[in-house]
This record gives structure tokens, C-alpha cells and sequence, in this order.
């Protein structure tokens, strides 16, 4: 690790941590307070809470020659940015050099809409241009705060650090590129004593466009900058006192999970914990620097602590093995079924390619060993796509009534179990389904999580709330 003069701190902001007056004070305050304890602080920050959908529905409301509302999205975007200026930077000429430079960046987003209403289309690389504007702007208007309470800080763009493919609305990073530009675009500055306020959320190809990492993806960037500086530590400041055992939307006696494994966040993350975005986790794994998430709101609470898998001992007998509950919404099981299937070779490899085809990503997979049926779920939005692919990619089978049916139901959720010893300790899995049984909820398909740490279960749409909370009791017991 580094030497004490570089140990380096980098402090991820989301969008309600920067999104008022009284958060980005927050911010502030908690960005002094790290400096005082580490030589080096990188901070990366969303744009402010509700922006960046706000940029994205403009643009889809363009796609449909729509710009009715294009100068209202305008104005409120200028008096957010600007209200929070007009506490947080009380020198005139510096507030009206930053609001000059929102103000540019809203103007290219009204352009980027109306060219957009003209085409008639949006292509995934003008949503990108248009979607990584919200981070564009707070970073800042954030450095401008931090200037005017005396931090030394400079607004950087990500475009020029993290170097990623061009898959537009999830690019990849490539780390040897982005390791180089890093260090190059932020050692100079955190060696000056400036405090870099980096865009999360955005990257750029080699060629210098504009992509982003996917939705939520802010914590990813705080993730990538921290492997390849590399830092000793990423803290991820949030509206909630770290991960807990539920969303606390849902589950309002979700407590405070203190520490969780590596396997365990990886688990919660990819089956619906919006507190981390699933990628975050991979680098800052690799690179082995800690990861702490936090409350903004409340500094004082320690958060939760990554720890390496290792460190989380197999449950005692008696102890809890259930940590964490969690939910995906909005999924719909696709079926193929057909006696036809029954030991040939190669049908599940067809039938992932052509899902694969529409760039649908599968959560969940299960299949009957008699291979007479394939079922899988996928994003609601994608299974019209899914189920056209299908249907083509087996036209001959469906003719031949080797498969009699692709079909997909109503709405359902997968509800996750996670908790070290959830699949190895005997009884567990009986205890998750007498619990779903007597709230008389019914179980549509059950899957093992990816890793050794989760049951993945799916239910009605309209019984996930209820689900959750029934699992829940199983933490808090
Ligand atoms: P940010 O803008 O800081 O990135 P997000 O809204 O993306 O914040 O993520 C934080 C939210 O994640 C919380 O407000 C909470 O509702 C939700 N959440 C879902 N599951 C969990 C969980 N297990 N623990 C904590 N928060 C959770
Ligand atoms: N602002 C981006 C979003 O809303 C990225 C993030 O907040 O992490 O998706
Ligand atoms: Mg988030």
C-alpha cells in the first residue's frame, strides 16, 4: 500500500448527498474533515438527485418530437444548480463563473433535445452525451462550494481519466488506459494539495466520446478510480447507515449490517440492492483497498465495512445465517417447454445466444433435468425482444412442435436470501419456505445464487413487498 504522506481517500457523493443546500453542506463538511485525517482525497460525485432522469426523459420526450416541456426541464435545472449556489458560494464573481459554465452545459443539453425532436431518434451515444451532463454540472458547482469553505479543489472530467469501449449506456473500462490517464490527470493535481471533484457515472472512448457506466453507476467510477490510483480506501456516501438487512424503503426495521463480505454485497447488489452498483465491487476486490459505505446525513454512524470473505466465519450453530433480504421488480419469467427438447444437445446454448442477441442480461435461470423446459427471467421491458428472438432462433423446433411453446407470464420479482451458510446450513432453506407458505405466498421458481452465499426465489409482482418482509423476519429474529 502506499506510504503515509500518499495514503489516499476516494469519497463517492449520490445524488441526494449533493442534491439540496443542507446535503452539499454536508458534503462539504464531511470532504473537510477527510482531509484533515488523509494527505490525499479524491472525491466523485453524482449529479444532483432527480437530474439526471430529468435529462433522460427531455431526451425521450424529444425522441417523440416533444419539446413542450424542454423549457421547463431548462429553468429547473438552472434554479436547482443556482439555489444551491447562491448559499454554498457567497463570492459573487466565483458564483457567477461557475453558474456561467452550467448554464453552457444546459444550453448543449436543450441543443442535444432538439436535435434530437428533429431526427426523430435518439442513438445510445446522444443519450450519453446527454445523460453524463447532470455529473458535468455538480462536480462544479461542488467545487466551487469546496473552494468558497477554504478546500483547494478542481472540477475534473472523467472523459479524461477513465478510457472505456464504446458498448454507449454501460461501457467497459479498459484499466491499462485508464490506470495511465488516472494517475496522469489526478496526481499532478492531488500533489498541488487540490482536492479533484471527479464526474461519476461518465467515461469516454479512446477517440474522446462521451459514454456512461449505467445506470447508478457512480459508485462504479469511485470503484475504478480507487483500484488504479490506487487508494487505500473507497468510502461511498449515501442517504441511508450503510447496508442494511433490507431496503429500508420496504422494510422500515431493516437494521445496520456493520460488516458484510465481499460475497455477500456481490449477492445483494446484483439481485436488486440499490445501495451499491454490482460493478463497484470487482476492482476494488482486485486492487484489495477497503470499501466503507455511509450516511451523509449521519457521519457519525460507522456505516458498513467490506471485508474479505475469510473474515466472515461460517455461522455457529444458533447464530443468525440469514443476513440480508433483498428484491428485483419488474421481471417476467420466459418459458420453453416441448417434448421435443428432451436430451438435445445444445438447446440451452441456442437459446442463451439468442437472448444474449438482444442484450438482455438473465438473472435467474432454471431448468427441469428432463430438459422439457427452460425457464429464466428477464428484465419486463426486454421480453417482447426476448421472446421474438426465440421464436426465431427455434422456428424449425416450434414447426416440427419439438417445442410447443415459448411463452412468458405476468409480472413477477426475485427475492434474494443472503447470508453466509444460507445454502450449507441444514434447515435454512426449510425455514425461507415455511415462511413464504404460512404468508401464503407462492413460489413461482428457485434458483441458487451465482456464489455460495444466496436462494434466489420468485414470486407474484404483487407479493414482493410482502415476501420481503416475511424473510426478514429471519434476520431480525
Ligand atoms: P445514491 O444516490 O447515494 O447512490 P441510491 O438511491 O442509489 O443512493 O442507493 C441508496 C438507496 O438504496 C437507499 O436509499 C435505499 O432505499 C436503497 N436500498 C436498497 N436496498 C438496500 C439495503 N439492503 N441497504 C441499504 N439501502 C438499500
Ligand atoms: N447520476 C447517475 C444516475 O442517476 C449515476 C449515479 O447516480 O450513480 O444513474
Ligand atoms: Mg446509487
Amino acid at each position: 500500500m502506499t506510504d503515509k504522506a500518499s495514503k489516499t481517500l476516494v469519497m463517492k457523493f449520490g445524488g441526494t448527498s449533493v442534491g439540496s443546500i443542507q446535503a452539499m453542506a454536508g458534503a462539504v463538511q464531511i470532504v473537510r474533515e477527510s482531509c484533515a485525517g488523509w494527505p490525499r482525497v479524491v472525491v466523485v460525485t453524482s449529479a444532483l438527485s432527480g437530474v439526471t432522469n430529468l435529462l433522460l426523459e427531455s431526451a425521450e420526450h424529444a425522441v417523440r418530437g416533444d419539446t413542450s416541456l424542454l423549457g421547463e426541464a431548462e429553468q429547473a435545472l438552472l434554479s436547482t444548480h443556482a439555489a444551491i449556489a447562491a448559499q454554498l458560494v457567497p463570492d459573487a464573481t466565483r458564483r457567477a463563473a461557475v453558474l456561467d459554465e452550467i448554464a453552457r452545459l444546459i444550453h448543449s443539453f436543450v441543443e442535444l433535445c432538439q436535435a434530437i425532436s428533429v431526427l426523430g431518434e435518439s442513438t445510445p451515444r446522444a443519450l450519453d452525451a446527454v445523460a453524463s451532463l447532470g455529473e458535468r454540472m455538480s462536480v462544479r458547482l461542488l467545487a466551487a462550494a469546496l473552494e468558497s469553505a477554504g478546500i483547494p479543489a478542481r472540477a475534473v472530467e472523467a472523459s479524461e481519466l477513465i478510457v472505456t469501449d464504446n458498448r454507449f449506456q454501460s461501457a467497459h473500462p479498459d484499466f491499462a488506459l485508464t490506470t495511465a490517464a488516472t494517475r496522469r490527470g489526478l496526481l499532478p493535481l492531488l500533489e498541488a494539495g487540490l482536492v479533484p471533484v471527479v464526474t461519476g457515472f461518465m467515461g469516454a472512448t479512446r477517440e474522446g466520446v462521451v459514454t456512461t457506466l449505467g445506470r447508478g453507476g457512480s459508485d462504479y467510477s469511485a470503484g475504478i478510480l480507487g483500484a488504479v490510483l490506487p487508494a487505500d480506501d473507497v468510502w461511498i456516501w449515501t442517504d441511508v447507515d450503510g447496508v442494511m438487512t433490507a431496503d429500508p424503503r420496504m422494510v422500515p426495521e431493516a437494521q445496520t449490517l456493520p460488516q458484510i463480505s465481499y460475497g455477500e454485497i456481490a449477492e445483494l447488489a446484483y439481485f436488486g440492492a440499490k445501495v451499491l452498483h454490482p460493478k463497484t465491487i470487482r476492482p476494488v476486490v482486485e486492487a484489495g483497498i477497503g470499501l466503507r459505505i455511509c450516511n451523509t446525513f449521519n457521519p457519525a454512524h460507522p456505516g458498513t465495512r467490506l471485508v474479505a470473505n475469510a473474515q466472515i466465519e461460517q455461522p455457529q450453530k444458533g447464530e443468525k445465517v440469514v443476513k440480508a433480504v433483498t428484491a428485483i421488480r419488474k421481471q417476467r419469467l420466459v418459458t420453453i417447454e416441448g417434448r421435443g427438447m428432451l436430451g438435445v444437445p445444445g438447446v440451452a446454448a441456442r437459446t442463451f445466444a439468442a437472448v444474449a442477441s438482444t442484450g438482455t442480461s438473465v438473472p435467474l435461470i432454471t431448468q427441469a433435468s428432463s430438459e422439457q423446459s427452460i425457464c429464466f427471467s428477464v428484465p419486463g421491458e426486454s421480453a417482447e425482444a426476448v421472446l421474438n428472438a426465440l421464436e426465431q432462433v427455434f422456428a424449425t423446433e416450434i414447426a416440427q412442435r419439438d417445442i410447443d411453446r415459448v411463452w412468458t407470464g405476468e409480472e413477477v420479482a426475485i427475492i434474494t436470501v443472503v447470508g453466509h451458510g444460507t445454502r450449507n446450513t441444514p434447515g435454512v432453506a426449510g425455514e425461507i419456505f415455511t415462511r413464504l407458505g404460512k404468508a401464503d405466498i407462492n413460489v413461482l421458481a428457485i434458483a441458487h445464487g451465482s456464489s455460495d452465499v444466496s436462494i434466489s426465489m420468485v414470486v407474484n409482482s404483487a407479493e414482493a413487498e410482502k415476501a420481503v418482509k416475511a424473510l426478514h423476519e429471519l434476520v431480525v429474529r
